[in-house]
């Protein structure tokens, strides 16, 4: 199967993603990466900010599930914990499995899913694989050490070909 590893959309952060953006693609699901798209990878609980936008998401009948390849089971497990939210662990991107067994567990659609996360080679293969709609955000609290700043710098011109870049409108 062929496919574009463009985003459908690139925001500078999460709080860009709003409900009504949500309901305006018709997504019932979110499926969140969570180190650098929801957090940094040193944060260890959610902060105000992240709680307030999933309460908003929640309210507004849109459903989330962490979708996470960290290998620590129990920092995902503790971070959801505080925030509410389902995950799948160990979720193996760039296959799109992770993704499907949250789709699976929530009974969504792929066109009533959509995809959030910083890294091109896990988070939109696995989603572009999967057929979802694909969020992409630049890595929360910036690319940590050299191997991430080079990785960072190598997805720009993918982000830069997305048509709808909305990261200067945000
Ligand atoms: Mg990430």
């Amino acid at each position: 199967m062929a496919f574009s590893l463009i985003p459908d959309y690139v925001f500078s952060d999460y709080t860009a993603v709003t409900p009504e953006f949500l309901h305006a693609h018709g997504v019932e699901l979110l499926l969140c990466d969570l180190d650098y798209t929801l957090a940094p990878k040193s944060q260890k609980e959610p902060d105000a900010a992240l709680l307030a936008w999933v309460a908003a998401l929640r309210g507004s009948g849109v459903a989330m599930e962490v979708v996470s390849n960290n290998r620590s089971g129990r920092r995902v497990g503790r971070f959801c914990e505080r925030l509410g939210v389902g995950y799948v662990g160990h979720a193996g991107k760039p296959s799109a499995r992770g993704y499907r067994a949250a789709m699976a567990k929530h009974g969504a659609s792929a066109a009533q899913t959509a995809a959030l996360g910083d890294k091109l080679l896990t988070d939109v293969l696995a989603a572009k694989r999967a057929g979802v709609l694909m969020l992409m955000v630049e890595p929360s609290g910036g690319p940590v050490g050299s191997w991430n700043r080079v990785l960072h710098a190598l997805q720009e011109p993918f982000k830069r070909a997305c048509p709808c870049d909305g990261r200067g409108a945000n």
